[in-house]
């Protein structure tokens, strides 16, 4: 190795980025990470993400989650209602678990920020002040202030649009624009119970996820922006349809901050890996957030990272090996393309209805309760995962 050239580069500093390095600290790997600008985040309540069992456990490994899990909120059932109003509820049991909650629903950034923190704490992790400009070559690339950055392995975590996996030539697949999702924290007179709650209803899904008893932050999926705006400008319509698309269940009064209107937009990377380069999180896969995967889903690339990187480096093996990239990538594919293909579906037989419509509630409510074991394993797939 050239003395300049450090093991592990990771480009981004996203949540991606932060538990990566984490998870390489943690386990005695040093890296360095491109972050474009290290800002004190803004803790807003809206911008929450549930982190299914199988995440939080990993979590653990990394760093004690005790303090933000203190700041969460358990998922202690699920609940899915059809187009038709037909409610289909899961229980931890029901598949199997025997801790009484699903998972947490966590503060995005105060995550991303314990994770800063373990990195700044551990003196493995350093940070590069600026932003990926130009690839060179398989582990060489130049950031903007035109330093160039030599590493076994590049990581790229520079979410969806990845301009350092496009410069490799890596160009994920690109589908859904035109789609948007509306943020908010609603106040509702029901008490929730510790139901995570998602409504299969036109015009899209609108997924409910507990905040504190009277509270839940909501994610509400539309496809006509235009639209979506003039229902956000007139907030008694807004609770009006809010409370419709949920069968008046929750008996929302307020939001307790102005609804926010976000794009949506999916990408699937057909492959995690270039010339010693792994891709990480929405670089490699970015899906609409029914269902609360894509995070999710980016620990389970982390700890595939994690475990082959390891290994390699204890060995004083080459962590950027095309060996071990093809094994990482192998396996995060089958995974990736699973759980995105199963979200995409979901939300096209809401649209579309008819025979897709037919299919997912035939599946949902017929064929899966008569095969309890896969049902179970679907479930326990995508919550647990790893
Ligand atoms: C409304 C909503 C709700 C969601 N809810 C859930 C949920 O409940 N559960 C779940 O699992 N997931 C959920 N998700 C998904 C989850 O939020 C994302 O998967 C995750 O936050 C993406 O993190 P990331 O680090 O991959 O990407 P990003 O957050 O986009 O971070 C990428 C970082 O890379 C930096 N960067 C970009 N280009 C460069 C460059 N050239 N050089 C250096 N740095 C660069 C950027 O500045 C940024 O900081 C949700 C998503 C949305 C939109």
């Amino acid at each position: 190795m050239a003395n300049n050239k450090i093991p592990v580069l990771i480009s981004g500093n996203g949540a991606s980025g932060e538990l990566m390095a984490a998870a390489l600290a943690q386990s005695g790997v040093p890296c360095r990470i491109l972050a474009p600008d290290v800002p004190e985040m803004p803790i807003s309540q809206a911008r929450t993400i549930a982190i299914w069992r199988g995440g939080l456990e990993y979590l653990e490994e990394i760093f004690t989650t005790q303090d933000f899990l203190a700041d969460g909120y358990p998922i202690r059932a699920m609940s899915l209602i059809d187009e038709k109003a037909e409610e289909t509820v899961y229980l931890p049991e029901d598949i199997d678990l025997t801790d009484e909650y699903f998972g947490y629903n966590l503060n995005l950034q105060a995550l991303t920020k314990r994770a800063r923190d373990h990195n700044l704490a551990s003196g493995l992790v350093t940070y590069y002040p600026s932003r990926a400009e130009c690839w060179i070559s398989g582990g060489t690339l130049r950031s903007e202030d035109a330093k160039t950055h030599e590493a076994e392995l590049i990581i790229v975590a520079e979410g969806k649009d990845s301009s350092t996996a496009t410069q490799a030539g890596i160009a994920p697949l690109r589908y859904q624009t035109g789609t948007v999702a509306v943020i908010a924290v609603v106040q509702h007179e029901v008490p929730h119970e510790g139901f995570a709650r998602e409504y299969h209803r036109p015009p899209g899904p609108l997924a409910f996820v507990p905040l504190d008893e009277y509270h839940s932050s909501i994610v509400w999926i539309h496809h006509d922006t235009e639209a979506t705006r003039a229902l956000l400008a007139d907030e008694e319509l807004l609770l009006q349809k809010l409370n419709a698309d949920s069968l008046d269940q929750l008996e929302i009064t307020a939001l307790t901050e102005p609804a926010v209107i976000i794009p949506l937009a999916s990408r699937q990377s057909l492959t995690f890996r270039g010339a010693r380069m792994a891709l990480i999180g929405e670089s490699a896969h970015k899906m609409p957030p029914t269902g609360a995967q894509g995070l999710n889903l980016t620990l389970r690339d982390i700890a595939t990272l994690q475990k082959l990187l390891v290994s390699a480096y204890q060995q004083g093996h080459d962590v950027g090996s095309a060996e071990l990239l093809r094994n990482y990538s192998a396996n995060r594919m089958k995974d990736s393309l699973a759980i995105s293909s199963a979200v995409h579906l979901g939300n096209a037989s809401i649209r579309l209805g008819g025979p897709f419509g037919w299919l997912r509630r035939t599946l949902q409510q017929r064929l899966m309760p008569q095969f309890p074991t896969l049902q179970q394993s679907l479930i326990r797939h995508a919550l647990y995962g790893f």
